[in-house]
């Protein structure tokens, strides 16, 4: 089967759009950069890259003729708020745990963004005290188990839709897409950067590329702060994804980059990279970023363009994955 044939649920308004930043790219002094902006390309709850992913998770969703959305994130889980307007949009329930992920103090943590939205959005919110994991969790087993006991029909939906057949290829059908939008704009962006925690998004991209005929570098960023789980989770999704759109051949371990070096300590907690990284677009741009991803893969961007270890003379693609909902959760950072 070839990507093609997978049926895909339109989430979004079309292609993500694509532009360039030029301020940024003066400032920075080296290469040019570009964006491919997810945060704006669906009309559902403020959109993001899971609303992509889930596009082909939907048609398997509605086949096995579930009833409610079952899935997993941190309190303030983009991922979990995307599954709930996907689950109003398409008139389903929505259960989601809430997990203790991120150790942050922020009084209204568990009240506004992300959680508030869902909230608004009719889904069951669960807040569960376990800490941080990109793996499969008890408490979503329970959640399962729970819905069906009620006589409901439950579909299960992973963190991040990473640990699920089909994550995969949304993101694989990105990079066809960007294929398409460079011929329109005339430009080759030789490197991607892309932030990654549970892995799909990133995974997708590298099985996509890996079928296009000019290399590139499609560079992983890594804001999980646990390497070797995130580092092992992209490589096999990203295995898994190309077996399934029938790349006809492996993808190479020199295929899989993930960086590390911007993540800090804890996955959600920014450090001082994120929070200039965060400042310099948004004063540069009038881009916004998360503290939690975004802020992070653009920290690790500026210091691979800055000091030249992405040449002078290549057209960089920061893919935007959205996040800006969990914003006002992390207000004390930007009190000045
Ligand atoms: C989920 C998410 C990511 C990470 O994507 P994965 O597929 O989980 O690696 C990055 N940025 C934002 C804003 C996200 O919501």
């Amino acid at each position: 089967m070839s990507l093609a044939d997978f049926p895909r649920y339109s989430l979004t308004f079309g292609p993500s759009p694509i532009h360039p930043v030029k301020r940024l790219s003066a400032h920075l002094g080296g290469a040019q950069i570009w964006m491919k902006r997810e945060d704006v390309s669906s009309g559902l709850a403020y959109g993001g890259n899971k609303v992509r992913k889930l596009e082909y998770i939907v048609p398997d969703a509605l086949a096995s003729g579930a009833d409610t959305l079952v899935s997993i994130g941190g309190v303030q889980s983009n991922h979990t708020r995307q599954v709930a307007a996907v689950a109003a949009h398409l008139g389903m329930k929505a259960v989601l745990v809430q997990e203790a992920w991120v150790d942050w103090p922020d009084s209204v943590n568990d009240r506004v963004g992300n959680i508030m939205l869902s909230r608004i959005m009719g889904a069951e919110v669960r807040l569960d005290p376990s800490g941080f994991d990109i793996g499969i969790r008890d408490s979503w087993q329970q959640a399962l188990a729970d819905v069906e006991a009620r006589g409901g029909k439950p579909y299960g939906i992973p963190a991040g839709a990473s640990e699920h057949r089909l994550g995969g290829l949304g993101f694989a059908n990105w990079a066809y897409e960007v294929e398409q939008q460079e011929r329109e704009l005339g430009v080759f962006f030789d490197t991607i950067i892309v932030c990654t925690v549970t892995g799909s998004t990133h995974a997708g991209m590298i099985a996509g590329f890996a079928g296009q005929d000019r290399p590139r570098r499609v560079i992983g960023i890594d804001a999980s702060a646990t390497l070797e789980k995130t580092r092992d989770q992209v490589a096999r999704i990203a295995r898994h994804t190309a077996e399934l759109i029938d790349l006809g051949r492996d993808v190479r371990d020199d295929e899989i980059t993930v960086l590390e070096g911007w993540a800090g300590d804890y996955y959600g907690i920014p450090v001082q990279s994120t929070l200039d990284a965060i400042r310099l677009t948004g004063s540069l741009e009038g881009v916004i970023l998360d503290p939690v991803y975004e802020g992070k893969s653009m920290a690790g961007l500026i210091d691979l363009v800055s000091t030249g270890t992405i040449p002078k003379d290549s057209n960089v693609l920061y893919a935007h994955l959205g996040g800006q909902q969990a914003m006002n959760a992390y207000s004390a950072l930007f009190r000045t």
